[in-house]
């Protein structure tokens, strides 16, 4: 599931190709994927209005409008956005003042697309704990303290801190030198610190690569993203890991596989 650095990299891409243009017509082909409103309600309050901004929320993508409202796409497990479209594989398909179609992708139908008034009252939106790159190392050294969950799911909580999923996660706690399985508040202030410092690096890194593509995700383009060929721990179970040799290791952790180094982490 394509998590903040995937989202990050959409967003850019985005913004160099269809900020400005305006929204011709809008092709509805499975409305399922259309939450709160009818499919005719969706087109009509698209049709006609310019794309005036391109705001990523965590592992959410908003497109602000000419007309006051957003459009706000979750990808969830296989979204894909792809431009330029060609209307062969899209849920939903938007015409753009190019000529050219904006193609909304989604084989197994998780995605959710919304067209708000004001994205900002969206409860999910509101419900978000801050980004990594809201936080400074003393206040994410403060909201560990009291925390007594394992790290790995407290990561992942989009609660607590928003943007990271299962697959960085992983990566995080790799370069961290952290077992997965700690709890928050055993780690120590060095620890902390190391954890700070790897989650900014890790994303860094992935949104510079584009994302990884282990799934159905693609940037707008339909290209892959090349961050997989970086991950040190990720969907690498039983491969040596690439410091110590030591096989790595995937176990079940809060109902989700979570991949490790059982000699690099402690
Ligand atoms: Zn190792």
């Amino acid at each position: 599931m394509p998590e903040l650095p995937e989202v990050e990299t959409i967003k850019r891409d985005l913004e160099k190709i269809v900020l400005g243009k305006k929204i011709i017509e809008v092709c509805v082909h499975n409305p399922a994927i259309i939450r709160q409103m009818s499919a005719d309600k969706f087109k009509k309050g698209l049709t006609g209005s310019t794309i005036k901004n391109v705001l990523r929320k965590a592992k959410t993508l908003i497109l602000e409008l000419s007309n006051g409202k957003s459009l706000v796409i979750h990808l969830k497990m296989t979204g894909q956005l792809v431009y330029p479209g060609d209307g062969k594989k899209s849920r939903v398909s938007f015409k753009l003042s190019d000529g050219k179609m904006l193609d909304f992708n989604d084989q197994r139908l998780f995605a959710e697309l919304r067209l708000l008034d004001d994205w900002k009252k969206f409860k999910f939106i509101k419900e978000l704990g801050p980004e990594p790159y809201d936080l400074s190392m003393e206040q994410f050294k403060e909201m560990l303290s009291v925390k007594k969950t394992k790290i790995k799911p407290l990561l992942m909580d989009q609660k607590f801190i928003s943007g990271i999923g299962n697959l960085y996660a992983a990566e995080i706690l790799f370069r961290s030198k952290i077992d997965p399985a700690r709890s928050a508040q055993s780690l120590t202030e060095k620890e902390k610190e190391l954890l700070f410092n790897s989650i900014k690096q890790v994303l860094d890194e992935a949104i510079r690569y584009g994302g990884s593509s282990v799934d159905d995700y693609v940037r707008l383009s339909g290209e892959r993203g090349t961050y997989a060929q970086y991950h040190k721990v990720y969907g690498r179970e039983g491969e040596r890991c690439f410091f110590c040799k030591t096989p790595v290791k995937r176990i079940s952790l809060g109902g989700r596989g979570t991949y490790f180094c059982p000699e690099c982490q402690h």
